[in-house]
């Protein structure tokens, strides 16, 4: 059993109305012993969505953490939206606050969203997963303030056909993971991917090469924007990390790793 939800979003996240009491109040009563906040940082992001009042957010988190003491500990991340070129003002922004952990995800190609048609219409599928895949490459190699890379492969889920096949990309997915496993860093299982692609991001084959490469930091998350949606379909997250040969996820404090066994009970 997993028992620590490390990717969600409350109404701090420009795309969540859900109250940050709310999610932390979900986590506990879900039975999990851990749920990290990680609101929307995207700057750059076009019509300044997705900016974040981390004063407030951190001011709101401390209260919430004090409110459910002993029943849920509630814990200070943030999910950065990364392009290679924000990569000075990004690791000066993730200085600035105590963070216990940092998603780092990419949300815009070349200044675009996937999320609209527009991405797709112009590029065609393939052309458009492969300069994905490409911006990944260029963000790692800029910035690794960051500790685990969120959802690999979501831009799949706005591609025309919904899937695709991991192989086609294999040399560029490599590239991805041999970066991020040099630099010390991880990568997540995103069960936001069971609902839109019907698995986990990233797929099957993704998580196998991560680990077949040396990669150990993997955490979990549901991307839950909503109470209903935290730790949502985590016993597909555990089959998927056991298939790949992980017995255990991680938890991060402060910006340090630790290791979770899946519990047995
Ligand atoms: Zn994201
Ligand atoms: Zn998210």
């Amino acid at each position: 059993m997993i028992t620590a939800d490390f990717h969600t979003h409350s109404s701090f996240s420009s795309d969540s109305t859900e109250p940050l009491l709310e999610m932390a109040g979900a986590a506990a009563e879900k039975g999990l012993k851990t749920i990290c906040l990680t609101e929307h940082f995207d700057p750059d992001y076009p019509g300044g969505e997705f900016l974040l009042d981390t004063a407030a957010y951190r001011a709101e988190l401390m209260r919430v953490r004090e409110a459910l003491s002993g029943r849920v500990e509630v814990l200070f991340g943030v999910e950065l939206g990364i392009m290679d070129y924000l990569a000075p003002k990004l690791a000066e922004y993730a200085g600035e606050w105590d963070f216990d952990f940092i998603i780092g995800s990419s949300h815009l190609v070349d200044g675009k969203d996937p999320y609209y048609p527009e991405y797709f219409e112009s590029l065609g599928s393939r052309n458009g997963i492969l300069r994905y895949f490409e911006s990944i490459l260029a963000n790692v190699r800029a910035f690794d303030g960051y500790d685990v890379y969120g959802h690999l492969d979501y831009v799949v889920r706005y591609s025309p056909e919904r899937s695709y096949e991991p192989l086609d990309y294999r040399e560029m997915i490599d590239e991805i993971l041999k970066a991020i496993i040099a630099r010390g860093k991880g990568i997540e299982v995103n069960t936001a991917g069971v609902g839109k692609i019907g698995y986990p991001h990233p797929n099957a084959f993704i998580l196998h090469r991560y680990k077949e490469l040396g990669g150990e930091l993997i955490t979990v998350g549901s991307d839950a924007h909503d109470r209903t949606r935290v730790a949502a379909d985590f016993d597909r997250a555990q089959a998927a990390l056991e298939a790949a040969g992980f017995d255990y996820y991680n938890v991060f404090r402060g910006r340090k790793a630790e290791f979770v066994k899946f519990q047995t009970n």
